[in-house]
């Protein structure tokens, strides 16, 4: 047996978010290799897979990269479809990397199935677009989050270079991150929407500013939680047209 490994993006949490791609693919897989991010009703689709959790969720159990590469090779030899699943899009802040270099390396075959990231998910939960006509050019995906034996990161060089930016696992350094922003000479009125679980029902929006955002880390954010940065994100005051979604989901129905 040889077999192929599909690294697919399973979006930001919501089942319909999932591409019809990525879907049909869950429905034939013999196995599937899963983070921990990843919702059950998501893993329905994969009615006839084993399925395996590698998740990695800050603080808690992880499996090592190394071994997770290991176990994606030797699946390859007993099935067919071998399914690596990763929350959002795989290739941002997934370490898609080590897994496709592992994959070249033992001669295996892969493919690389997209997936709706989180901040464009967090975007579409508070209704503004990441871009601005003649305001906003440019938006920079960053992470803070620097893993072990890594070097020191300069992720706040490109963030401020941009017009706006989304910061993923961000929250839980919420302060140092208003404290460095500020430092490099961001106003403290520079708006951030938080948006925690964003598509899911536990879907929770919070505005605040730089000034203000230290003051979060006393809110407890059990989902995962993505910042959103920039002059266009300050909070609304007029509820605007949202349609109610034909879908009746209940994150729509609670907008609505
Ligand atoms: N590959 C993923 C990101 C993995 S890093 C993607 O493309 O989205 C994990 C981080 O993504 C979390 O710490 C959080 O910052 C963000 N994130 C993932 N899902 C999210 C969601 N539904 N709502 C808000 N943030 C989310």
């Amino acid at each position: 047996m040889s077999g192929v490994v599909y690294l697919i993006g399973a979006g930001p949490g919501a089942a319909d978010l999932l591409t019809l791609r990525a879907a049909r693919l869950l429905e034939s897989a013999d196995i599937v290799f899963h983070d921990a991010l990843v919702p059950r009703e998501l893993l329905a689709f994969a009615r006839r897979a084993e399925l395996v959790a590698v998740g990695k969720r800050c603080g808690r159990h992880s499996t090592a990269q190394r071994f997770i590469n290991k176990r994606l090779i030797d699946a390859t030899r007993r099935f067919a479809i071998v399914v690596r699943l990763k929350g959002g899009d795989p290739l941002l802040f997934g370490r898609a990397q080590e897994e496709i270099a592992a994959l070249e390396s033992a001669g295996i075959a892969y493919e690389i199935v997209p997936g709706i990231t989180a901040a464009l998910a967090a975007a579409a939960a508070v209704g503004t677009s990441l871009s601005q006509r003649g305001a906003v050019r440019s938006v920079a995906f960053a992470t803070p989050r620097v893993g072990s034996g890594e070097d020191v990161s300069d992720w706040l060089r490109g963030f401020c270079a941009a017009d706006a930016g989304a910061i993923y696992m961000g929250i839980g350094e919420a302060p140092a991150i208003a404290a460095a922003l500020l430092a490099k000479g961001k106003p403290l009125s520079l708006p951030v929407a938080v948006v925690e679980n964003a598509s899911l029902p536990s879907e929770r929006i919070i505005h605040t500013t730089l000034a203000a955002l230290p003051a979060l880390a006393k809110l407890q954010f059990t989902g995962p939680t993505l910042l959103l940065v920039g002059p266009q994100f300050a909070a609304r005051v007029t509820a605007t047209n949202r349609a109610k979604n034909a879908l009746d989901t209940p994150a729509a129905a609670r907008r609505a």
